[in-house]
């Protein structure tokens, strides 16, 4: 029985455990996470997609056979960043009423909010549906535990509803966009600079590809809740030399698409738009998310969070993609939240604090989640 571990004071312990991705290393936290939640009965299995990358699933079981609760929080956090704290970073100093600390917002106070709910619910017997927590490394730069969970047969099979506990004030977020990656390559030959015409200038192919992309259409209707897809340039390279015609030229772009809108078809798209001159490359992909405001379950969990907000939650999305992005195809698509204690302007910032109430306030959301869909069911 860990009764003295406050959602407090487990974030305090896990902003401790210094998760700073890369290189990650979540193994210890990890490891202890899954001491605290074997104890109280959960059944524990660790996976790791790389050394001491390591993602924990802490499984409650429900007498029924009726799917289990997810919640979802990852471990590992960015680096402090190179402007010097006022705290230590890794010490979870409180004042006044918040609590600093790399991931005190993003998402260690999520984290510690989840497991609190379950430790709590793992006294009340007699459940019938049961709560899984998938606790991933490496979320940071491109949810590498998560994928390596989804990779997996049988570990994210059986969950009715998931919550992602990502910094939102404990505002429910209903989805969120994906993001889809392309390398763009122009081809020419090269030349003395002296005598352009013998060459062919890859830059000015380049040139004439961002035009296009500037007015780049989706060919999608704007998402009600997500708005439209969205497209931009963020990296262009091209020329070795001032005095040669270049023959290679790169565009980097980074596209958020709304849910339904697939990798390939934006590629085949951008085919179509920039015309053969111009080689396509998918770096990666990660899919939107985004669940049914009228699913009876989110209309719940928007009737449970009310009282904790000054005004009445409505169905939005979140500007950032998450783990759920490869959690929620092997779990067949249930209803998913984003629902945290942290601050969004927080996370990743210098001096990253979270509200003590929030914490508290998040526990006894999760609480309420978990005891209606475990016991009420
Ligand atoms: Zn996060």
């Amino acid at each position: 029985m860990k009764s003295d571990l406050t959602p407090l004071l487990l974030t305090q312990k896990l902003i401790r455990f210094n998760t700073v991705n890369p290189p990650g290393r979540e193994k210890a936290c990890a490891a202890w996470l899954g001491k605290i939640l074997e104890e109280a009965g959960f059944q524990i299995a660790f996976y790791e997609f790389d050394e001491a990358r390591t993602s924990l699933v802490a499984a409650l079981g429900g007498a029924g056979e009726r799917t289990s609760l997810c919640f979802s929080g990852h471990l590992d956090t960015v680096p402090p960043g190179r402007a010097p704290w006022r705290m230590n970073p890794f010490s979870g100093e409180v004042e006044g009423n918040k609590i600093y600390g790399r991931g005190a917002s993003d998402m260690k106070g999520g984290v510690a909010a989840m497991v609190s709910a379950a430790l709590r619910l793992s006294k009340i017997g007699g459940l019938k549906a049961g709560l899984t927590l998938i606790l991933t490394a490496g979320e940071e730069t491109g949810c590498e535990g998560a994928k390596y969970l989804a990779g997996k047969d049988g570990v994210l099979t059986g969950a009715g509803a998931l919550v992602i506990g990502e910094p939102t004030s404990n505002v429910p977020f209903v989805g969120h966009k994906g993001a889809v990656r392309f390398e763009l390559t122009a081809r020419g030959k090269t030349a003395h600079a002296a005598m352009p015409e013998k060459g062919e200038n890859a830059i000015y192919k380049a040139a004439r590809a961002i035009e296009r992309l500037e007015a780049f259409d989706f060919g999608v209707a704007e998402n009600p809740i997500l708005g439209k897809p969205t497209l931009n340039v963020g990296i262009i390279s091209g020329g070795i030399n001032i005095n040669s015609v270049p023959d290679r030229a790169t565009i980097g772009v980074d596209i958020r698409p709304t849910p339904g809108l697939r990798a390939d078809e934006i590629g085949d798209r951008l085919g179509v738009c920039l015309g053969p001159e111009i080689e396509i490359r998918c770096l990666e992909a990660f899919s939107g998310v985004l669940s049914d405001p009228e699913d009876p379950w989110i209309r719940e969990i928007f009737e449970i969070v009310t009282p904790y907000l000054e005004t009445p939650p409505v169905p939005k999305g979140a500007p950032y993609f998450t783990d759920a992005s490869f959690l929620v195809a092997p779990m067949g698509h249930p209803p998913a939240v984003l629902l945290g204690p942290g601050e969004p302007g927080q996370a990743h910032s210098t001096d990253e604090f979270c509200f003590l109430a929030r914490i508290e306030e998040a526990a006894e959301i999760y609480f309420e989640m978990a005891r209606r869909w475990c016991l009420a069911r």
